[in-house]
């Protein structure tokens, strides 16, 4: 059955005591406390990707962090077709609140294909996290006999979910002890624990390091873009819900007052088969303007995508829905000031008119970049509040230490109130 071949997963080594530089001491040493009760507990993480999107992005530094503390983590990801992926991909926009026509023949392929992978499960894991909607239904390989604990890992806003596909998925939720959602506002109604963890970046990697100007600007220049004139920048995966063809509007309406060139980014992941047609659709709307640059680029190009994230003016990130979006928070954490959506996670990451700007139509995103565009000193001033709002709140640090806490909790029966932790 499987189309895709056999990926190798080659994590990098991270040590925990790196990120003394960057948080302190104290920090690292509340981790370790936390951590040293958990030694020797075995994590098995189950997605449906390596690659591609934020779910990929958190794991390929949280399970390296997590054995780096004591635990035993692992990450395994299922092995499913294309078929697989359009069923989990009219889910995800089902649950995002778009209309899908969703027929019974769904629900067949996605049990065939989670029967299919339930011996991927770890028999001995202490800990089994189950991340989205793709692996919720690996539940079914759970022995009642077991002492295992069983979490939910929900990346996506289920505010407005069909509920058909709700309905269905859920009788699997509920067969995890806990549910972990990004905010109060994304999660449901359930008869199991709901713990709220908003998702992080980690200022030591590819994707968030710092990087020399040259280099900066070589990366730019290479693309065939201006570094001296203004840069609007997207990045996100070719996907509609991500609004590609709304940015290369409100991109039209500022450019009727001021100079800018706009920079679309974007990558495909493995268990999303939407994204040629959209990066189509996106080319096409671009193609008669030469300052519009449409980027698909490999899914390990985070160095490349840290340097646009420096070189850019303005970050936009105008998402019809969205889940936590961790690209607003790199951008954040580089400075710059976005201009984002009012939904999901990016409301959770932007005070509006502080650290940047909340905007709610195409034409209010253009006001809020002409705004920014025409204002060095707002710019400046809203890029160091959103670098220290990501400091306190949204760092790698902060998430292994809540999810420690997450797992103490589902161990000992400790019921977390459901607050951010
Ligand atoms: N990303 C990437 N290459 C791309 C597009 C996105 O590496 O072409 C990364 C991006 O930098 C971010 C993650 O994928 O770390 C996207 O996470 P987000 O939460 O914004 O959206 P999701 O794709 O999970 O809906």
């Amino acid at each position: 059955m499987p189309e895709r071949k056999d990926e190798r997963l080659s994590l990098p080594s991270v040590r925990l005591s790196a990120y003394e530089s960057v948080v302190g001491e104290a920090e690292i040493e509340q981790i370790r406390m936390l951590a040293a009760p958990m030694a020797g507990a075995t994590i098995q993480h189950l997605n449906s990707t390596y690659a591609g999107g934020g779910v990929a992005e958190l794991l390929s530094r949280l399970v390296p962090l997590m054995n780096d503390v004591g635990l035993d983590a692992r990450w395994d990801v299922i092995r499913a077709d294309r078929r697989f992926f359009e069923v989990t991909k009219d889910f995800h926009n089902a649950l995002h609140g778009a209309y899908e026509e969703i027929v019974p023949e769904h629900y067949k392929t996605y049990l065939e294909t989670t029967r299919k992978n339930l011996e991927l499960v770890s028999r001995d894991a202490d800990f089994v996290v189950t991340h989205d909607p793709q692996t919720v239904g690996l539940v079914e390989a759970r022995e009642p006999a077991r002492t295992q604990y069983w979490l939910w890992r929900c990346h996506i806003d289920l505010a407005e979910a069909d509920p058909r596909v709700w309905g269905f998925l859920r009788s699997y939720v509920e067969r995890h002890d806990a549910s972990i959602f990004h905010l109060a506002e994304s999660g449901k109604d359930l008869l199991i624990p709901q713990i709220l963890l908003t998702p992080a970046i980690d200022p030591l990697d590819e994707k968030n390091r710092e990087l020399p100007q040259e280099e900066i600007e070589r990366i730019v220049t290479g693309f065939g873009i201006d570094p001296t004139r203004p840069i609007l920048l997207q990045v996100s995966r070719f996907d509609r819900l991500k609004d590609p063809l709304g940015v290369i509007a409100a991109y039209r309406m500022v450019r009727k007052w001021q100079d800018c060139q706009l920079v679309l980014v974007g990558g495909s992941a493995a268990d999303d088969p939407e994204g040629e047609e959209v990066l189509a659709e996106v080319r096409e709307a671009a193609a008669s303007d030469p300052d519009v640059h449409v980027l698909a680029l490999p899914p390990d190009s985070h160095r490349t995508i840290n340097a646009l994230q420096r070189a850019a003016t303005v970050v936009v990130q105008k998402s019809i829905r969205e889940g936590f979006g961790l690209t607003v928070t790199e951008a954040m954490w580089k400075g710059k000031p976005v201009v984002g959506a009012s939904v999901g996670g990016i409301r959770r990451q932007i005070l509006s008119g502080i650290n940047g700007y909340l905007a709610h139509t195409t034409a209010g995103v253009a006001f809020r970049i002409r705004e920014i565009l025409s204002n060095k000193g707002l710019a400046e001033r809203l890029g160091r509040a959103a670098r220290t709002y990501v400091f306190e709140n949204f760092l790698i640090t902060r998430y292994l230490k809540s999810w420690l806490l997450a797992l103490h909790s589902v161990r000992t029966g400790v019921r977390i109130s459901p607050t951010y932790i």
